[in-house]
């Protein structure tokens, strides 16, 4: 009590200095503040920093840094393994900080390290521009473009990493460097894929292209008793697909929802969703294979705009639940391989998103070297979000646990997107292959402490453990 106390009197005087200020546990709104997509992690730190600018990142890890206290960053909050939170630390929260503004003529946008992807496509489409992003419109640009960002535009443009062409950082010394390929190229270089291990990004560049502002939209629902038949469709179709397509295939079974209609209601489905990017007439005849893979139950197909389309899913996708994440690569999926997922996806203890997110196009065309994000040959992303209730904690762990372990032989070496897993040393090193040598020294040369470690750690004693 006494502690706390002197404690609450230190948080006092950093909130002096702040433009934004600190919520604690004290405070009627820290629920509120605290409060992350994943219900299920349980952290409460014992400041967060609400910040309102650049100057207030810095007051907050230099406060974080004096008392030597636990930092985490929160941008979107969207991770599911719940990295923006610590237990009894400072959380710097950037989640205020969403200024987004383009340069028309330049087809450029500047963003700030808390915007979401609703606040960057709300501003990109009012001049016809878009980049690739995420396909839920309240996740955060700076976790999902710092590990990646596989959205409808990976087939043409990449990865949201691909297309950042700068970031401004505040590095583990509370400098602010600006970053790009002429300044500080080699920090740049981690910033693209290596996730929030070198510092926290206040403001980044992105380069936009022209999409919509009407794009046609494909979402077709088929009966999964029919999901062998429309995997293999799909793979033939994925032959000779145009990089304007890219595929996410999405497994679940229905809740009895009141939105839906009766006949849905507990139905197992497997929906082909995704987009084309080219003018949407040219497009109706390019997806028409894909309504047709089986019978169809619902075919939702129509030309719509770009940003109700990177919304279309955010009702899908409630805060609050718990979720446990796992996901892994493939370079390529045989049809016995995706029968045995669908027999262990039937044990799974709690309702259950199963993502297969087919890549072909630019998202594997960009070099390993060019960035950080070094998956270059998967034809199958793997993401699982399952939902459980505390009842069913240790269940739910098992199973997730046990899916990943007994598909990793046929993945990529192990590798999993950063961004849908709570990842391990192993996981971290396997996914970044021949680019983990870089990082480590990149790590080691702007962060040798380890100040950034609530993420999918780089670090120099990981390295030293293998
Ligand atoms: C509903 C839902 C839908 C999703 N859909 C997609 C999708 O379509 N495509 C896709 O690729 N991924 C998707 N994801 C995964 C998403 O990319 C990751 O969860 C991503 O990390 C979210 O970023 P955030 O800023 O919201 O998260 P946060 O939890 O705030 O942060 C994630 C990580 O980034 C760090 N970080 C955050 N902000 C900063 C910053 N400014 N500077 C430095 N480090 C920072 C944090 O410390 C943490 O380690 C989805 C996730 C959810 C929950």
């Amino acid at each position: 009590m006494h502690k706390r106390k002197g404690l609450l009197g230190i948080l006092k005087s950093l909130s002096e200095v702040l433009t934004g200020e600190i919520v604690v546990p004290e405070d009627d709104k820290y629920e509120e503040t605290r409060a992350i997509f994943n219900a299920g992690i349980t952290k409460r730190p014992a400041g967060i920093v609400v910040c309102k600018n650049e100057q207030d990142v810095i007051e907050a890890l230099r406060f974080a840094k004096e008392q030597q206290m636990e930092i985490s960053v929160r941008g979107g909050g969207h991770h599911v393994a719940g990295y923006a939170l610590n237990e009894g630390g400072i959380m710097i929260d950037l989640s205020q900080m969403t200024d987004v503004s383009v340069d028309e003529e330049k087809k450029v946008v500047n963003v700030q390290g808390g915007a979401t992807l609703a606040d960057i496509d709300h501003e990109t489409q009012k001049y016809g521009l878009a980049m690739p992003t995420g396909t839920v419109s309240e996740t955060g640009i700076a976790g999902l473009a710092l590990s990646g960002g596989f959205g409808y535009l990976r087939g043409k443009l990449g990865l949201s990493c691909d297309q950042m062409i700068g970031a401004t950082l505040i590095t583990a010394d509370g400098n602010v460097l600006k970053t790009s390929d002429h300044e500080n190229a080699d920090l740049f270089w981690a910033l693209r894929g290596g996730g929030g291990s070198f510092g926290i990004v206040t403001e980044f560049e992105f380069q936009l292209h022209e999409i919509g502002p009407e794009v046609l939209a494909f979402d077709v629902m088929y009966d999964l008793k029919d999901g062998q038949q429309v995997f293999r469709e799909l793979n033939k179709y994925l032959e000779n697909a145009p990089d304007e397509v890219s595929v996410n295939l999405t497994i679940m079974d229905l809740p009895p929802e009141p939105m839906l209609p009766e006949f849905l209601h507990y139905k197992s489905v497997m929906v082909v969703a995704g987009m084309y990017s080219g003018s949407p007439d040219e497009g109706k005849s390019v997806v028409g294979p894909l309504r047709e893979l089986a019978q169809p139950i619902i075919d939702n197909t129509d030309v719509i705009p770009y940003v109700d389309l990177q919304k279309k899913l955010d009702p899908m996708v409630p805060h609050g639940q718990r979720f446990l994440p796992t996901s892994l690569f493939f370079e390529d999926l045989s049809e016995e391989v995706f029968e045995a997922m669908m027999i262990e996806k039937e044990k799974a203890p709690g309702p259950l998103m199963f993502q297969l997110w087919e890549n072909h196009g630019e998202v594997n065309q960009i070099d390993v070297s060019y960035n950080a994000f070094a998956v270059r040959n998967s034809k199958y992303l793997l993401l699982l979000d399952l939902m459980y209730t505390p009842e069913q904690e240790e269940a739910a762990n098992q199973w997730i646990h046990n899916f990943y372990t007994t598909f990793k032989a046929q993945s990529i070496n192990g590798a999993a997107y950063l961004n849908g897993i709570e990842a391990d040393d192993q996981i971290t090193e396997s996914t970044y292959g021949e680019n983990y040598q870089r990082l480590l020294k990149v790590k080691e040369k702007y962060d040798p402490e380890n100040i950034f470690h609530n993420n999918p750690n780089i670090h120099i004693n990981a390295a030293q453990d293998a």
